[in-house]
Formats: C-alpha cells, structure tokens, sequence
C-alpha cells in the first residue's frame, strides 16, 4: 500500500489533521472497510443524502466518534502490524457503496467501480501478454500528440515494452492543458476523477484545479513514466499515407523551422482530440481591427487587460470561466452570446481542498480509492436517463420530461437568485431550450459577474467589426481595445489538418466530409488499417463522466489491438465494414431520443444535417462493455 500507516501513527498532529478533514461518506467507507463494523453504515447513512460531500448532514457528534474510532483502528492496525485488508466482501461492498453515495448500486456497475478505485494498487485495465509478442524489434508504432490520452497510451506501451514515438506538436506535453492558458482556465469535472486511475494525485489544491495545477500534472506525468525520450517536440504530424503493399504508413512530419521529414511506421495512434484546433468565425472587418484580436486557446499573455474596453464573443464553457475572471480588472467587457449556455452552481466548484482533506487523501487508507468512487458516481451516469425525450411530455420545446423540466426549474430558480432584480437579463440568459441541449457549463460567478456595472452583455447579432469595435445589427458600435474570441474548436473535421490517407489513397476528408466522422467504437476505420483513434468520432461524453474515463477504456481496447496484432504476427488490423455500421447505426438511433439532438439547439456536437457526430449517446458502463473486449472478429487480420 502507499500509505504508511506507521509514519501516519507515529505523528499524531498529521493523524488528527487527517482525520479532521476527511468527508463523512469516505471516511464511513473506511471505517466499515477497516473496522468490519457494519453497524457503522446503519447510524451514518441516513445522514448521507447523496453522492457529494455537501450532500452529507451528520451531526458533529457523530462525526467525532467515527473520527476517534477510526483513529482506534488505524493505531490497532499499527501496532498489531496486521495487513489491511484487501476487497471487502461482496455483500459488505454493495452496502458501503450505497450507503456512500445514498443510492442502490446496481450489480453491472461493479466492475468499472473495482477498476476506477483499484483497491489493490494494480491497475486491472493494463492488457498483459498472452503467449507474447513476436518481432517487437521490427514494430514501430506512433501516437500522434502529448496530451492526457497521449501520455496515457504511452505509458501503457512502454509498460507492454511496445516501441513507440510521439509526436507532439508543442514544445512540451499537456496538449489542451498546454494550449488553454486563458484566465479562469480550469477543469469542470471534479479533480479527484478527472485524472488517469492508475494516477491519482492528492495534491490537487482545489476540488476543480485551474489549468496551471493540471498541465503540471501531466508534467509530472512524463517524467515520471520517462516518456520524454519518445516524444519528438516541435513536430507536427502533417501526413499520414497509408502503403498497403507494405502494410505501413508514410508519415510526413514538419518541425518548427518548417523542416520536413519522413518516416515509416507500423501503426498510428492518434490522440490529438476533438477540440484542438480553434475555430475563428470570419466577421467582416475584423483583419481592420486596431487592437489585438486573438481566441482563447491562443491567448495573448503579453496583454495587460487592467483598464481595457474588452469585447468577448462567445459564452460557451471557455466564456463562461473567461469573462468572470477578467471582468474585475477591465474597464468595460462586453459579451456577445449568440445563444444562452444552461450553467449549474457546485458548492466546491471554487473550494480548495483543505489541509485536513489533503491528508485524508494522502494518508488514510483507501480514503483517497472511496472518495474517487464518490466523485466517479456523482458525475458519471446518473442524468442520462433524464436526457431521453418523452414523446407524450407537453412542452418539447423547453424540457425533454419531468425530470428535465425540474432541472430547468431548478437552475432558472439558481439563477434568479444571482441576478437579482434583472428581468431584462433573466430574459436573456435563461436558455429556450432544454437543459444539456448544449454542454451543461458550471456557473464560474458568470450571472453574478453580468450584474457589474462594467460588464455588458448583449444578444443582438454583430453585424461587423471595425477598427474602434463591434458592431451589432442594431447599428450600436461597442467600443473595444482588445477582442476575445470565445469561439470554440473545429470540433468535427476530426483530424484536420493533417492528410490521412488509407488503403487505395482513400482520404478520410473526401470518406468524412468536414463535419461527418464516423468510427468504430470511436477507435477504428474500415480502410484505414492499422490507425487508431483516442477521443474520436461519437467518444464526447456530454451527459456526464470524465473524458480521461472514456480514453482509458479506448487505451484498454487499443492495447488488445495492439496484442493481437503483434502475437499474431498479423501485418495489418482493419476493422470490418458491418460492425462499423451497426455501431454507427445504433449511435444514430440511440442520440436521435437524446436532448443535444433537440431541433431548437445548436451546438458543436451536431453537424450541419443535425447528425451528433461527436459525442457519445452511451453510459459509461456501456462503453465500457462495449470497448472492455476487442473481438478479433470485427476485424480483418492479413
Ligand atoms: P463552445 O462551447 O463551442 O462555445 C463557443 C461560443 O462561441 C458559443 O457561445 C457560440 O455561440 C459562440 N460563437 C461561435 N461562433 C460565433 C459567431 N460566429 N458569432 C457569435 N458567437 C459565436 O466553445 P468553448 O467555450 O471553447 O468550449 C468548447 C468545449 O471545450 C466545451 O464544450 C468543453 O467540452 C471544452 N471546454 C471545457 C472546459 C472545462 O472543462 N472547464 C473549459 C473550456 C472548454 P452558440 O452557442 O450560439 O454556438
């Protein structure tokens, strides 16, 4: 175990911090796992309403009695140097789990909560050999991309010894917690499980980190894994051409001079994301625009904002952690939202975690595995029920059911409380559409801020930009020093712009258009062999999860690829074309009752025929069966 529970003992400053900063529902977790005292879960569970800490009301006497009986049992366990104990039970499982997050846990749930808290420290989605790999020496594979899916494929090559290089790009790793320097950037998805299960991190200073903390993180990655000495920086993949008389790809590679170069590979894995490449509408007169003009993900740190008219297009999730941040130090911000985002309020979202709860998590015995479970749970599958359209509900427009109808009552009812008396903004920021139409966004003080005297917020439609400003089609110039374009990614023209070409110089542009891809599983082409994808067509998760969950399940599935191909000896791996259009087909069906396919939405997950082309309409749980077995079947091996 990391924990050293003798050091832990022997300083009982650091114990009784620990314990006092440690959650009722994972501390009730370990107290039951450590103890066996099952009695623990019938006095404390009903003061756990759900799955997050503030949904917890014990009272503070009970909290010091489990806190002195945990601490009973952590010095017995110390001076006994009995081992702790492994799994609990199946039956005591099930209970401490439920009682955790106040739900019933069903039994299909079992298997992602084993693998994502990894009770025993090894990390069960690692693919091992079977019979071993045959000519790894000749076997040459590239991930294309440094960032969190990259760094997690290469970390399970280099433990499988299969030779690898990376491209990246940028001049080091990190890939969107590189490029996304923004301020207010951070994470909406809590810390504790928006990172790599076999790398979970206790120093996170906040329950959702900004970005500094998570670049640092996947620093901290690549030299730990040494998976430095594989990455080529400075070079962007250009070209991949596939050659099928030899089974293997021409890569055309250019660094930062403009230098090209060439290189033969077995395999290419790309893990260069959805929402890379920003995407800058092209509005009249903006290249006369005097000041500095520049989006999000290229922000321009040279520029001192204090005392600047700033003009911010867009209110997407970049927009929403952009312009709170800024607004206290401009002179004037005006904010064009082409359409309302819906945003909900988290207690933690601006918490740092304390002293006390970082030892917890550091020290406690499994404390930081039963905290993850509760954090995976609160916001992994839970609303996807609620994001169906009921075909009998009344008012389609606005809501999907009942339950989304609560929701969009619920947070409209959040909002009124930050924006006060402001029915004209209330008019403009509550969304017509149903809640998660769009990416649900966390509110950052967004309503609150749009409340200050120095921020506008207007939806009138700009018309054009000219060298002082925007102009809207009312005909109002909104004087500007600097333009902040809150303008998202070209999210659907996958792999753009590199040249892909598979089996009979098939393109994938000319296959895929500029707004359609489709994949296998996300993860495979029919005539591109040999090409994976991390983060592909159809993997966006949009309900709910972390999109670090859904790239370890498609890191699992690669490795399987990966095993079979080289145990085999098999030169090429292609996925066949049936099973590729029964899981686009069942995709297409699944999201067509699923509320970001709502006619009265636009969002970068719908192409221009309506079709959901990037996200996924699944539960995790499904694509995690779905990706959990590669079956050599839905594959051409030659
Ligand atoms: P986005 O959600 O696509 O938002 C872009 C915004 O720009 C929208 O408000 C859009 O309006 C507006 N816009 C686009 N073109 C426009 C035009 N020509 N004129 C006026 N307005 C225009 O992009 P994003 O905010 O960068 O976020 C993209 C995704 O990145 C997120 O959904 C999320 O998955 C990820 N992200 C995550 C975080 C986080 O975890 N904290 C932070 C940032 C980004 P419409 O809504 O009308 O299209």
């Amino acid at each position: 175990m990391p924990t050293d529970l003798n050091a832990l003992v022997r300083d009982e400053a650091l114990l009784d911090l620990a314990l006092s900063g440690a959650d009722v529902a994972p501390m009730l977790m370990v107290l039951v796992h450590l103890g066996g005292e099952e009695s623990w879960l019938d006095e404390v569970s009903p003061f756990i309403t759900g799955p997050w800490n503030f949904h917890e009301n014990a009272p503070e006497e009970l909290k010091q009695r489990m806190r002195a009986r945990l601490k009973a049992i952590l010095l017995d366990y110390a001076a006994s140097n009995r081992p702790l104990p492994t799994e609990p039970p199946p039956h005591l499982l099930r209970r401490m789990l439920g009682a955790g997050v106040a739900a019933e846990i069903p039994d299909e749930y079992m298997p992602m909560i084993i693998e994502e808290t990894m009770l025993d420290d090894r990390d069960p989605k690692t693919v091992h050999w079977r019979t071993g790999p045959k000519n790894l020496d000749a076997f040459k594979a590239v991930i294309i991309g440094a960032g969190v899916s990259g760094l997690g494929m290469a970390i399970k090559m280099q433990e499988a010894g299969i030779p690898f290089v990376i491209y990246e790009k940028n001049h080091t790793v990190g890939g969107t917690w590189l490029e996304n320097g923004y301020p207010g950037c951070g994470v909406d998805t809590p810390n504790h499980f928006y990172s790599l299960s076999f790398e979970p991190n206790h120093d996170w200073p906040e329950h959702f980190s900004k970005r500094n903390e998570l670049w640092t993180y996947l620093e901290r990655l690549a030299d730990k894994y040494d998976i430095r000495r594989h990455i080529r920086f400075n070079t962007e993949v250009t070209s991949a051409i596939y050659h099928e008389a030899d089974a293997l790809w021409d890569l055309t590679t250019r660094d930062r001079d403009g230098t090209t170069a060439t290189s033969r590979v077995n395999v290419v894995i790309s893990a260069v994301g959805q929402l890379n490449r920003p995407s800058i509408p092209d509005i009249k007169g903006m290249n006369d625009f005097a000041g500095p003009l520049f989006h999000t993900a290229r922000w321009d740190a040279s520029q001192d904002l204090k005392g600047k008219r700033v003009a911010m297009i867009g209110t997407g999730a970049s927009g929403m952690q952009v312009g709170p941040t800024i607004a206290p130090d401009v002179e004037h911000l005006t904010i064009f939202q082409r359409s309302a985002h819906w945003a909900v309020s988290n207690p933690n979202y601006h918490a740092a975690v304390s002293p006390g709860k970082m030892a917890a998590l550091k020290h406690i015995p499994f404390y930081a595995k039963w905290y993850r479970f509760q954090l995976m749970w609160a916001s992994s599958d839970g609303l996807h029920a609620s994001l169906h359209v009921d075909p009998n509900w009344a008012t389609p427009d606005q809501s999907l059911n009942a339950a989304n109808q609560k929701f969009r009552d619920d947070i409209t009812a959040y909002i009124k409380t930050q924006i006060g008396d402001r029915p004209d903004l209330l008019d403009m920021v509550v969304p017509p559409y149903p809640p998660y139409g769009k990416r649900m966004l966390r509110d950052n003080h967004w309503y609150k801020s749009l409340t200050r005297d120095n921020v506008t917020l207007t939806n009138d439609p700009i018309d054009h930009i000219t060298p002082d400003g925007v102009v809207t089609r009312d005909g109002t110039e909104h004087k500007a020093d600097i333009i902040v374009m809150a303008t998202g990614f070209v999210a659907q023209k996958m792999l753009w712009p590199m040249e892909v070409r598979g089996r009979d110089g098939q393109s994938i542009r000319d296959l895929w258009g500029d707004d359609n891809p489709r994949a296998f599983l996300g993860i495979t082409v029919p005539n591109f062999p040999n090409m994976f994808l991390l983060y592909g067509p159809g993997t966006n998760l949009a309900h709910g999860g972390s999109a670090i969950y859904h790239s370890e399940c498609q890191i699992r599935y690669i490795m399987q690829c990966l095993r079979e191909m080289l145990e085999t000896g098999a030169r090429s791996m292609e996925v066949r074309q049936d099973p590729h259009d029964a899981f686009n087909e069942l995709l297409d069906q699944t999201h067509a009752k699923m509320v970001w396919a709502h006619r009265g939405v636009g969002n970068w997950y719908k192409n221009k025929d309506g079709r959901v082309v990037t996200n996924s309409p699944f539960c995790l749980i499904d694509y995690r069966r779905m990706t959990e077995h590669m079956d050599r079947n839905d594959y051409i091996l030659a």
